[in-house]
């Protein structure tokens, strides 16, 4: 039976994303031997949860049920699937009545696709009769049971993600089957994947945002360098979380890599790791046709993006960003560089990534207050020009950070506002300054604490800038009371301060905050370049406000109480 061309295993197999395939379904519908061809082709391992179950118990089900009961077997059932599930992708077989567990049912929501094996009911009795050690069959009329079982069950298994509707024949049949579905199913979540384009010509790239995509990365990488080598640098925090993953997507795709780890934190972006990488990417073989992958926050982007830069006079580069930060900022937009002992990313270049993978599933371990400060981010991009963004914020937000749907929402949406503003401005000259909403506060409060990420880190500078622009702007009368405060408010909720005097142990005086910002910019005649708003969605470049208002507002904002 011909239903179109083969299925791509590969695809399939990369388009799973490290989730498992959970067979559910009545005993009797072939989940193990279904489960075991499956596992097969697409080169996962299987393992059958019963079989499981019976080696950690040292009894068969049957005994297990006879001496300890149902709900005692159900109880350990659900521990040793939650135990499977989280280690690691597989093909995994269940019990019939292991899916009836609510607990199960989420546990392999989050870690798998599942698919109900859905027999014709003559089938699975014909194979049932065979085999009578089923517990749940040993009464009178096993027949009247089957058909009882399988209809109150039947509307539970129908949540599974896919229903694979058997029939009489071989297995093999039933596997192309479930291929198939799994394919269209995953096709489907690819879809969900958002693609944002940055186009800058003949610099132009894609990035690419969902769940898993760093497993589609050599897939990806492929195919916009067939055959190229690939260098991968990363800090030891990343790499031990998704450096295996990877390797593993590169290699599946025919690609050979080799890794540089370099120290986490921000000395990283040094002369002596520049050197240090560029001799490694060197020893490396990395020419001129070869990727070479940043994987980790936008230490890492920055450092690897001015290394690939400036290696051979340039190699390509792709960015996949695993803080929130780099993934909706740093990542997007060229900007590549270190530090120089005189300062922050002194030495630099606009090197532009070829292609951007932006997993949202691999912020899940990033601390709650990496996330938070790299919300901050995401929240200015509302603030410069999305007022309805920063809305969509305001409701969802507890999703953003609980990594449902609108997370990758909010990236995609953040990544397409900074896009367009690039796409304008590439090399800022104009229009790109926007991007500093919230930032000249932000950075004197940074130099202030003396980049002591113990005492305030990028964004949470950032979230204290933003609530102070919109207090600045509406104390020169630009922008309405209620706006500035709705933005306090916001920032407030999600956990961030929003004011220098929430900074524990900050003593400055208005003097001190004006010199740092006087630092950070260049002062004409007395007069300071911000970024101001009319309102949420409404910044623009005010090229000219007096030292003096400056001054006055820090000397208002030191005088409120901490929030
Ligand atoms: P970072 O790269 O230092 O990452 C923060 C910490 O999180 C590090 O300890 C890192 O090891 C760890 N980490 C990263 N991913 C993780 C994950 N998925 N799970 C657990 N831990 C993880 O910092 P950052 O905030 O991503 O980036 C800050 C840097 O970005 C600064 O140097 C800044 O100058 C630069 N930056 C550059 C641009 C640009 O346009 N190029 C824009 C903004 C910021
Ligand atoms: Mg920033």
């Amino acid at each position: 039976m011909v239903q179109g061309p083969p299925v791509d295993v590969r695809r399939v197999a990369a388009a799973l994303g490290g989730r498992s395939i959970v067979l559910v379904g009545m005993m009797g519908a072939g989940k193990t031997s279904v489960g075991k061809r499956l596992a097969a082709k697409l080169g996962l391992p299987f393992v059958d949860a019963d079989a499981e179950i019976e080696a950690g118990a040292q009894l068969t089900i049957a005994e297990i049920f006879e001496r300890f009961g149902e709900a005692y077997f159900r109880d350990g059932e659900r521990k040793v699937i939650a135990r499977l599930l989280n280690s690691g992708p597989q093909v995994l077989a269940t019990g019939g009545g292991a899916f009836m567990n609510k607990a199960t049912r989420d546990n392999i929501a989050a870690h798998g696709v599942s698919i109900w094996l859905k027999p014709d009911i003559e089938v699975l009795l014909a194979r049932v009769r065979k085999k009578s050690n089923r517990p749940l069959l040993q009464t009178t009329d096993p027949e009247r049971t089957l058909r009882q079982l399988l209809e109150e069950r039947s509307p539970i298994y129908a949540l599974a993600d896919i229903t694979v509707e058997g029939r009489d024949g071989p297995h093999e049949s039933v596997v192309d089957m479930t291929l198939r579905r799994l394919a269209e199913k995953l096709r489907g979540s690819r879809a969900e994947r958002r693609k944002v384009e940055v186009p800058l010509g003949a610099r132009a790239y894609t990035i690419i945002i969902g769940r898993g995509v760093i497993d589609e990365a050599g897939l990806e990488i492929a195919s916009i360098a067939p055959g190229a080598k690939c260098a991968i640098v990363t800090d030891a925090h990343v790499a031990p979380l998704y450096l295996g993953r990877v390797e593993a997507s590169l290699a599946k795709a025919g690609l050979s890599s080799t890794s540089i780890v370099c120290p986490p934190g921000e000395a990283t972006k040094s002369y002596a790791e520049f050197a240090r990488v560029s001799d490694a990417l060197i020893a490396a073989r990395i020419e001129r046709r070869d990727i070479v992958i940043a994987l980790g926050g936008g230490v890492i982007g920055d450092l690897t993006g001015f290394c690939a830069a400036s290696l051979r006079r340039g190699v390509r580069f792709v960015q996949i960003p695993t803080t929130l930060l780099s993934q909706v900022d740093s990542s997007v937009g060229g900007k590549t560089g270190i530090n120089s002992p005189h300062g922050k990313n002194l030495v630099g270049a606009f090197h532009q990534p070829s292609l951007v993978l932006a997993d949202s599933g691999s912020l899940d371990t990033l601390s709650e207050r990496e996330f938070r400060a790299g919300y901050a981010e995401v929240v200015k991009y509302g603030l410069i020009g999305d007022r309805s963004f920063f809305e969509f914020l305001e409701g969802r937000w507890r999703q953003v950070f609980s990594g449902g749907p609108a997370r990758a929402d909010a990236i995609a949406t953040s990544c397409a506002a900074k896009a367009r503003v690039v796409v304008a401005d590439e090399t800022e000259r104009g229009e790109r300054a926007l991007l500093n909403l919230g930032h000249t506060f932000g950075h004197a409060l940074e130099s202030l604490t003396h980049y002591d990420s113990a005492r305030l880190v990028h964004g949470e500078g950032v979230a204290i800038g933003l609530a102070s622009a919109f207090r600045f702007s509406r104390q020169l009368g630009f922008c309405s009371g209620q706006d500035a405060a709705r933005v306090g408010a916001h920032l407030k909720a999600v956990g961030l301060a929003t004011r220098m005097r929430d900074i524990p142990g900050l003593e400055v005086d208005a003097r001190d905050i004006l010199a740092a910002m006087r630092q950070d910019k260049k002062v004409e005649r007395g007069r300071l370049t911000f970024i101001l708003a009319r309102g949420i969605g409404q910044s623009f470049i005010a090229r000219d406000v007096e030292e003096s208002s400056v001054l006055a507002f820090l000397k208002s904002e030191l005088a409120l109480p901490p929030d």
